[in-house]
């Protein structure tokens, strides 16, 4: 059983972590139309989050559920398409929005999968990045916030299923 620990990452680091990369993609995307592709559950609350503090792009969403076979705290390496996006992809800027990236291989196969469809283009953002983690090669175009190996949860992130609601990022530590 794991409990929480402690704070890594305070609502204020959170939110100026969500407005640098907001200010990126309004810069980036100035003018334009951009779909914005959430990846549910755990992104729910970052990208809620971010759209608002994104000024001057024309913006839809959708959502993709993905699962990544594992146990509660590491993926396996397989990845299914849960539920897959409602609109059409082609000749469309796209930004994929993931909650954390860690071996990379969740993003890694979304993209490609998205890159079969003709988008115009597909960038990657991701709140939070385990980069010591990383397993196969994925470029993550926008990053929050960088952390060293540990279980968080919060801000939309969880342990099966609980402590999505926190509204900071705690570090879960193994029961005694
Ligand atoms: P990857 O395919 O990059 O190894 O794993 C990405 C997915 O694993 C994330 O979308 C998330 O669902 C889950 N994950 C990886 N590390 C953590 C973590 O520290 N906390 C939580 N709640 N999920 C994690």
């Amino acid at each position: 059983m794991l409990k929480k620990k402690e704070i890594l990452f305070s609502k204020e680091e959170i939110d100026n972590a969500v407005e640098n990369i907001a200010r990126k993609v309004s810069e980036e995307y100035s003018g334009g139309e951009l779909l914005i592709v959430g990846v549910l559950k755990g992104a729910f609350i970052f990208m809620s989050d971010l759209i608002r503090k994104v000024h001057g792009v024309d913006i839809i969403v959708d959502f993709v559920i993905l699962r990544s076979y594992g146990s509660s705290t590491t993926s396996s390496g397989e990845v299914e398409v849960v539920k897959d996006l409602h609109g059409p992809v082609e000749g469309r800027d796209i930004l994929v929005v993931e909650d954390i990236v860690d071996t990379g291989v969740t993003l890694k196969f979304f993209k490609d999968q998205l890159l079969r469809r003709g988008p115009k283009s597909v960038k990657i953002c991701a709140l939070l990045d385990k980069r010591a983690r990383r397993e196969v090669e994925i470029d993550v175009d926008y990053v929050g916030l960088l952390m060293d190996d540990g279980f968080v949860v919060g801000y939309g992130l969880d342990c099966d299923e609980n402590y999505r609601n926190l509204p900071e990022i705690w570090v879960l530590e193994e029961e005694e």
